[in-house]
């Protein structure tokens, strides 16, 4: 009896005293300049967190008033900290295990660089090992260079040159024998190897979904040594330009990404989004179904969504357009799939009740998806936030009916920097929009899709050297990074925003991204980023 008492009086004790005075935070952010991305208070100075969540945000004088006796103080002096960003849209691929890389200028080799990296490439290394070089449209559009072309400079090595932007790779003979492609090969569904026009014969390039199921082939030989070692390299890589979640589309089964995420530990948060291929003409539906993570992990990798990619892009002239292409007034692109399919894809994300992403570059493309969802007036769209991936030729027309389907866009802001792409498409048609977007009350997300530098991004969305009328401001360009790239996977109520209750998921820049000229922007920092009030990365700038 007296031990019950004691219990009591104890329990008593403790609640008395917790409802009078709230828990001191771990740690205080001071006397900073607070981006919160919340609409309703956007500024402050400060920030307290407790265990994995933001405890109060706030004036300077207010939350370093929380502070208790073991609180840690970080004096900010004036330092920019905003939630932590979160690409939208990356890849996960690596390069044919063992093989060579050849070092070529970025995006646009000549043939000629290319002819004389390869020949040397093919004098030292042996036989047999793997030539990979990344083109740009100016080898992939030349109709000279071939899988002949390519066995005569390296007859012996399996070479393949595989496009920066992904839609459209070359492969030699023996790079085409090795994947087990024969002459009488058909085309899957989704894509095609090209053909010779007067022999017919395979010409070794590749476009669309036979390309990606190529080189998810090839992925599955790669240890998972490396898949560790180059997820850790890019988690830290991200870290540091204040990224503390990515969502990855990943071109190796998701079994193994999965795998690799479980044993790298990486103190980042990942979403694996399945990212099936086709075979003969059937898409390839229960591909990766089953993939689980255990439990002490979830808060940091989640498997969610399904992506089809509906059409090419403007630079192999692959993205399916309404109007014929500016500088090829023959060629509107293609569909990788009939609306049948398109259909089938959205009626399977409701029987799975998962997220559908589409890559949809084309108005064509795009006006094929929105009549889909327009013809199943039973379905709520908006709750299910149906994804569109790019978006490019999403014209006001188009953005209107988007809007009304609740269809949130992830858009790459590098693209606006390709001049083929103003070269393809014209200029003053709206191309790639994204003020109007907002202005179109779609919600928006950015991703890189390519080099992992959301500042790039930031101040590529901010100048939109294509289409300069819609550029957005930097604010808007980070808010899409974040509260919007939380909106785009669904976890809007953990993360995205620094308000109290949320995951103190944050970054501390390098300079004040808010005053700073555009072409400052790329060489951005985070000098303290924290995932779950956990520091993931200091570049031991602070006090
Ligand atoms: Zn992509």
């Amino acid at each position: 009896v007296r031990i019950s008492i004691g219990v009591l009086v104890l329990l008593l004790g403790l609640t008395a005293c917790s409802a009078e005075t709230e828990p001191a935070p771990d740690l205080v952010l001071a006397n900073g300049k607070v981006f919160t991305a919340d609409a309703a208070a956007p500024w402050a100075e400060a920030v307290a967190i407790r265990g994995s969540r933001i405890l109060a945000v706030g004036s300077d004088a207010e939350v370093r008033a929380l502070a208790g006796a073991g609180t840690r103080v970080v004096e900010l002096d004036g330092r920019v900290v905003i939630p932590g960003l979160n690409d939208a849209h990356r890849h996960f691929e690596l390069p044919v295990s063992g093989s060579h890389q050849l070092a070529l200028t970025p995006l646009e080799p000549s043939w000629d660089e290319l002819e004389a990296a390869l020949r040397q490439a093919a004098a030292t290394t042996p036989a047999g090992t793997w030539i990979e070089g990344t083109i740009g449209v100016t080898v992939m559009t030349d109709p000279h260079v071939d899988r002949e072309r390519l066995d005569g400079l390296a007859p012996e090595h399996p070479v393949r040159l595989a496009t920066f932007y992904g839609h459209g790779d070359i492969y030699n003979s023996l790079a085409l024998s090795e994947l087990g492609v024969e002459e009488s090969e058909a085309d899957p569904l989704g894509g095609f190897w090209e053909r010779a026009s007067v022999s017919g014969r395979l010409n070794g390039r590749v476009f669309e979904y036979p390309q990606w199921n190529a080189r998810r082939r090839l992925n599955q030989e790669i240890e998972m040594a490396v898949v560790v070692e180059r997820l850790r390299a890019e988690a830290a890589e991200m870290l540091a330009v204040g990224i503390t979640s990515a969502q990855t589309m990943p071109m190796l089964s998701l079994h193994r990404f999965v795998d690799g995420l479980i044993e790298a530990g990486l103190p980042i948060r990942v979403r694996a989004i399945r990212f099936p291929g086709t075979e003969g003409q059937a898409r390839l539906l229960d591909e990766d179904r089953d993939v689980s993570v255990p439990t002490r992990l979830v808060d940091r990798i989640t498997v969610g969504g399904t992506k089809w990619i509906l059409d090419g892009t403007p630079l192999e002239r692959g993205a399916a357009m309404r109007q014929p292409y500016h500088d090829a007034p023959e060629q509107r692109g293609r569909l990788n799939f009939p609306a049948e399919e398109v259909a089938a894809m959205l009626r399977e994300s409701i029987v799975a009740d998962e997220q559908l992403l589409v890559h949809a570059v084309g108005d064509h493309a795009l006006g094929v998806l929105l009549s889909a969802m327009e013809s199943m007036p039973e379905v709520d769209w908006p709750p299910r936030r149906v994804r569109v991936e790019h978006g490019d030729a999403l014209f006001p027309d188009l953005a209107e009916r988007a809007a009304q389907l609740g269809v949130v866009v992830v858009q790459n802001p590098t693209h606006f920097a390709l001049p083929a792409v103003v070269q393809r498409v014209g200029t003053d048609r709206g191309f790639q929009p994204l003020r109007s977007l907002l202005d179109a009350g779609i919600p928006l997300a950015l991703g890189s899709d390519g080099p992992p530098n959301p500042w790039l991004d930031v101040m590529l969305a901010t100048l939109h050297p294509a289409s300069p009328s819609e550029a957005v401001t930097v604010e808007q360009a980070i808010v899409a990074y974040t509260r919007g790239a939380a909106f785009a996977e669904l976890e809007e109520e953990e993360k995205g925003t620094l308000v109290a209750g949320k995951l103190a998921d944050l970054a501390v820049l390098s300079q004040d991204v808010f005053m700073v000229p555009a072409d400052a922007l790329p060489s951005t920092r985070s000098v303290l980023t924290l995932l779950g009030g956990k520091i993931v990365h200091d570049a031991g700038e602070l006090r």
